[in-house]
């Protein structure tokens, strides 16, 4: 599995300790914090995470539940999974947390075998597709490329690039798969569509065509001969 960056909220010392450290074990990036001031404050500045883990719990102004709330209304946030642990074991609890927006729901005391089998589903469920490094938001990066599959938009070096529907289709087909080698026959099956219709010369012409629109960029889409 990848590695992921993940945010854990949590305001007892070892409990915060204790799921970094499995998390960390499993080769994510962990930054953890003790309220929601201060993890709002992270995503404020931009720090991406693929996962948080939300205790219910917390002093200061915001609950977990309420921070759960918050980032499912948030534009940039919403789409960020968030798995809540927390003490609160009853029924109305864990249907208020899911209701909250939370994807997923762990009682303590937790097994940590099961949290980072839950940590894998989510993480699964999220961000499979995404075969290159991927980032919160459906967005692709490699190198200099980046690909927003959300807004289906491309850019090089943050210059955005104007792509047709076919172009589009092909680069983010490649780069789902970095290095991977698509037969042309394969490729055209992938960007074939209702209005799309592609055969093995038009897809050297539009390869030709996606090279030069990313310009620098364009040497990130190889031809292998035969
Ligand atoms: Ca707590």
């Amino acid at each position: 599995m990848d590695n992921y960056r993940i945010l854990v909220l949590e305001d007892e010392q070892d409990i915060r300790d204790l799921i970094s450290f499995q998390l960390k074990a499993e080769g994510h990036h962990v930054t953890a914090v003790d309220s929601a001031d201060k993890a709002i404050s992270l995503l404020e500045k931009g720090e991406k995470y693929h996962l948080m883990l939300v205790d219910w719990m917390l002093p200061g102004t915001l609950s977990g539940l309420e921070f759960t709330r918050k980032i499912r209304q948030h534009r940039d946030y919403k789409e960020i999974p968030v798995i809540m642990v927390t003490a609160l074991t009853q029924p109305d609890d864990v249907v208020a947390g899911l209701d909250a927006g939370a994807d997923d729901y762990i009682t303590k005391p937790f097994d940590l075998d099961v949290l980072q089998a839950r940590v894998r589903v989510q993480l699964r469920a999220n961000y499979t597709q995404l075969g290159a490094q991927s980032t919160p938001g459906n967005l692709i990066v490699k190198d200099i490329l980046r690909i927003d599959t959300a807004k289906c938009r491309v850019s090089v070096s943050e210059q955005e690039v104007q792509l047709t529907s076919t172009e589009y289709k092909i680069i983010v087909t490649l780069a789902q798969k970095p290095g991977h080698v698509f037969t042309r026959t394969q490729l055209i099956s992938q960007i074939q569509g209702e209005n799309i219709h592609v055969t093995g010369r038009t897809l050297d012409t539009h390869i030709a065509g996606l090279r030069k629109k990313l310009a620098e960029g364009g040497q990130l889409v190889e031809t292998i001969r035969g």
